[in-house]
């Protein structure tokens, strides 16, 4: 039983009390306990109940009850709850962006028997009277359509590559396997893949087929052969299909650059190669009279056409060839290169752990710096921080940085930009930090004048670094706010204020051709990881690849800058909008 099969049930448990008016303090409980199971590095399955009682909201009775779980697959307060489910709730409770208490009522007043029967009531505007409005009958719409888009379509890269990772780990094993490769869109790290591509070099495919379909996770097989077979991994919604090619060793690299893709980008290789009179396939190069001269490196494929090799990230046709042709490739940012975390929460506003614990962390990480940026005043339910508040924090800061060595923890504030546009705390708070990041948690329905309103004057504040999650989007969940990103653009490159790359899966926010036309500006970037409990750091290697979809360098982001040079690239703009 996986972390995220046990944070599930949880899950559950918290929506069916609060669709039951139950106490509210149970249901956070359930969630934050639920969040932090999903985040736990270690297997909630193998720990003792004492090690388990250790992890943040995690008491004897939660502990006693993953343990249950993790024995049984269930437990049984969760099964005496899911009695006083109401009949079709469970199915338009999927729909994202409806939440518990809409998806109670509608089905109260409708008798809704699932997500068919509420779409009909949501197109014939049925729906629409006391307690629900016009504008919430196309949000449930447009739910979903994106919830049937996602079952049928693509999955967010972070819900795939841990899965494909741990699989790639199991075939490792195998001694069958030569070499061995993901491939596809989930090795160019786009933001949601269709399924998990892996491509082998074997001389006994038959052996390392027979394995693979054998293998733990694989919940079905749906076909087996000698050079491909697919299976699906996981259950139910969380299910994804795997496909494996097997090939001779001395295709390898033709093979690997085919089966990467992306389509577009083979095109135009396939093209360039038939100009010198080749041809480049999945099983080879070949000269002109089909004999085989290459392929068992994939740099041998761009060597055949003429090119330098071009990262994965780049293959997409936007720009690459052409680059390439020219000499001209960026030289793509590294996780390496990265020197601290910009964006942090600790347990004095919604995250799970005390600074100490966060600091540890980052250190072991590599890292020179992070910033502690816990959540300002009006956001409430993070219990975000007041001046008094804040000014302990800095004092509290202070006297730390005294004691570290080769380490230091900025003052910073994740900053809400309130409904009306106004920011939540007095610049003369804001005065005594080092960075500020601001970031919208409400009216993301706004209009696009007024939504964009507010983060240009963020912006416009001598005091704001860096725009966190500038667009509020969920991949599969919340689409971005309706924002005029361009004249967001033209505000972050005329104030000198940053944009972030946030690293939190679910998030990736700016996207990697937001990102992209920022860099082009020449406007900073920073990637943070939006971290609220420790593993979250991990996130960092997504918003890099982020950033190296757009095409960035180290010299793009500011978080590869020492601590020196951040200081002084984060007072910069104090210093500029002061002197005007
Ligand atoms: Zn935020
Ligand atoms: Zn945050």
């Amino acid at each position: 039983m996986k972390n995220a099969e046990i944070a599930k049930i949880f899950y559950d448990m918290a929506d069916i009390l609060e669709i039951n008016d139950e106490n509210p303090f149970r249901v956070r409980a359930y969630r934050r306990a639920a969040l932090n199971i999903e985040g736990h590095p270690k297997d909630a399955a193998l720990l003792p109940v004492e090690e388990l009682r250790k992890i943040p909201g995690i008491g004897a009775d939660l502990a006693g009850k993953i343990r249950e779980i993790t024995e049984t697959g269930t437990c049984a307060d969760y099964e005496k709850l899911k009695k006083k489910y109401p009949a079709g709730l469970t199915e338009i409770l999927a729909i994202p962006g409806l939440g518990p208490k809409t998806a109670k009522f509608l089905n109260d007043k409708f008798k809704v028997k699932g997500i068919d029967h509420l779409e009909m009531l949501a197109r014939e505007h049925k729906l629409k009277g006391p307690g629900i409005k016009e504008k919430t009958e196309m949000n449930i719409i447009k739910g979903i359509e994106m919830l049937r888009g996602r079952q049928t379509e693509r999955h967010p890269i972070g819900k795939v590559l841990p899965s494909a990772r741990e699989l790639m780990e199991y075939l490792g094993k195998s001694s069958a396997v030569r070499k061995i490769s993901i491939a596809g869109s989930l090795r160019r790290w786009k933001e949601t893949v269709r399924d998990i591509d892996i491509l082998a070099a074997s001389a006994r495919p038959d052996e390392l087929m027979d394995y693979f379909v054998k293998l733990p996770q694989v919940s079905r097989v749906l076909a087996k052969g000698p050079t491909k077979s697919s299976v699906v991994i996981g259950y139910g919604g969380n299910g994804i299909q795997a496909d494996l090619r097997v090939v001779e060793e001395d295709a390898y690299g033709a093979a690997l650059c085919y089966f990467t893709g992306s389509k577009e980008h083979n095109i135009r290789l396939r093209e360039m190669a038939v100009k010198r009179g080749l041809k480049v396939n999945e099983y080879g190069i070949f000269d002109s009279k089909g004999k085989k001269i290459g392929g068992q490196r994939e740099e041998d494929v761009y060597q055949a056409v003429g090119l330098p090799y071009i990262p994965p990230e780049l293959r997409e046709d936007s720009g690459e060839i052409e680059a390439a042709l020219k000499g001209q490739l960026p030289s793509l940012i590294q996780l390496s290169d990265i020197k601290g975390d910009l964006h942090a929460h600790s347990k004095q506003s919604d995250g799970s752990y005390p600074l100490e614990k966060l600091i540890e962390a980052a250190r072991a990480r590599g890292y020179n710096y992070m910033a502690l940026t816990d959540h300002s005043k009006s956001l409430g339910i993070a219990r975000g921080l007041d001046e008094q508040k804040i000014l302990e924090q800095i004092k509290m800061i202070d006297a730390l940085n005294k004691k570290l060595r080769g380490f230091r923890v900025l003052k910073g504030v994740e900053l809400d930009i309130r409904g009306d546009g106004a920011l939540d705390l007095p610049d003369a708070i804001l005065a005594r930090l080092e960075i500020v990041n601001a970031s919208i948690h409400s009216g993301f329905r706004q209009d696009a004048a007024r939504i964009t309103g507010r983060i240009v004057r963020a912006m416009e504040n001598p005091y704001v670094n860096v725009i966190s999650h500038p667009t509020g989007r969920l991949i599969g969940e919340r689409e971005a706010y309706g924002l005029d990103f361009e004249r967001v653009l033209k505000a972050a490159k005329e104030t000198g204020t940053a944009l972030e790359i946030n690293c939190y899966p679910a998030r990736l926010d700016l996207n990697d051709q937001m990102a992209r036309r920022a860099r082009d500006m020449g406007i900073p970037l920073v990637i943070s990881t939006d971290t609220h409990v420790l593993t979250h750091f991990e996130f960092m290697e997504y918003g890099v690849e982020v950033a190296r979809r757009a095409w960035c360098g180290p010299g793009d982001v500011l978080n590869t800058l020492d601590l020196k040079n951040l200081l002084a690239a984060l007072a910069a703009k104090r210093k500029k909008l002061a002197a005007v």
